[in-house]
């Protein structure tokens, strides 16, 4: 059965499909990106082109990224007189953009990233394109406004989790501007929100180390930091202490330096 819904004039709502119909945030996100001659961006979700298009005209070099197996073939259609644009039909959770980049020869190239990013897959991209930053000079994301006062939240408010924490420690980041319902069709319920992310060297050895106790420290947020992580690590009341954290603080309450600490401590 074909799942386009049809009052929603064939967009799917399993991908988070509302797409961008309104000129001047288009302008916006465009000039944003700041597409530069020479650049390679890839745009994730590219949907109907609307960013795409404007991208293209800029001379830039486009990898598009699109899950929709419908929307592929209309995509390739659309820039079939373009030599400048490719289009990647995959799941942007799991590319390998370390592979993309090095586009058959030895030279890695740094690529820009735009994506207007459905809210379902929000927490596995941003994980996904943090563990790859070294590839990314910068990048420009639409996401539901929630998210982005989540991944922007200051230690001690009550967004402040897990997600904040694990953005903060690959990227700087800077909100840029809101963008309204009614600049997408199908218009969605809620505010979007569009942030540069700009890729910070690494602050830890160990990223997937770091993120067992990030997400542990975050595990009940009701709970005290040494009762959330006292089950997997065994001596870290020692480990508060040398690290000169009140144990029972709450994770929302840690900065990100003081989670940098505590994991040097813990290893
Ligand atoms: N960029 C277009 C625009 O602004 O009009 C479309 C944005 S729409 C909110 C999200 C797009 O991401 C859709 O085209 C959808 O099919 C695509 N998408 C959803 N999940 C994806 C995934 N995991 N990987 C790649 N593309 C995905």
């Amino acid at each position: 059965m074909n799942n386009r819904d049809q009052t929603t004039g064939f967009a799917k709502r399993s991908l988070g499909q509302n797409f961008l119909v309104d000129q001047d945030f288009i302008d916006k996100i465009i000039k944003a990106v700041d597409p530069q001659p020479g650049e390679t961006i890839i745009e994730i979700g590219p949907g109907r082109g609307a960013l795409t298009q404007r991208l293209v005209n800029s001379g830039v070099k486009v990898i598009a990224i699109e899950l929709d197996r419908e929307l592929v073939p209309q995509l390739r259609e659309q820039f079939k007189d373009s030599p400048n644009f490719r289009v990647i039909e995959d799941n942007a959770t799991k590319v390998d953009f370390a592979r993309i980049g090095l586009g058959g020869s030895e030279v890695r190239i740094e690529f820009k990233v735009v994506a207007n990013l459905p809210y379902y897959i929000s927490t596995a991209i941003l994980q996904h394109l943090a563990s790859q930053r070294s590839c990314f000079s910068s990048l420009i994301l639409m996401f539901q406004r929630e998210v982005v006062g989540r991944i922007t939240a200051e230690p001690g408010t009550r967004e402040r989790g897990f997600l904040t924490v694990l953005v903060e420690s690959a990227f700087s980041v800077r909100k840029l501007f809101d963008v309204p319902p009614n600049a997408f069709r199908p218009i969605p319920k809620v505010v979007s929100s569009v942030v540069e992310l700009t890729p910070k060297p690494p602050l830890v050895t160990d990223n997937s180390e770091f993120r067992d106790l990030i997400s542990q420290g975050f595990m009940q947020k009701r709970k005290t930091i040494l009762n959330n992580l006292k089950g997997k690590y065994s001596n870290i009341l020692d480990v508060l202490k040398k690290s000169e954290i009140d144990p029972q603080r709450r994770a929302e309450s840690l900065t990100l330096d003081e989670w940098i600490r505590l994991f040097g401590f813990i290893n």
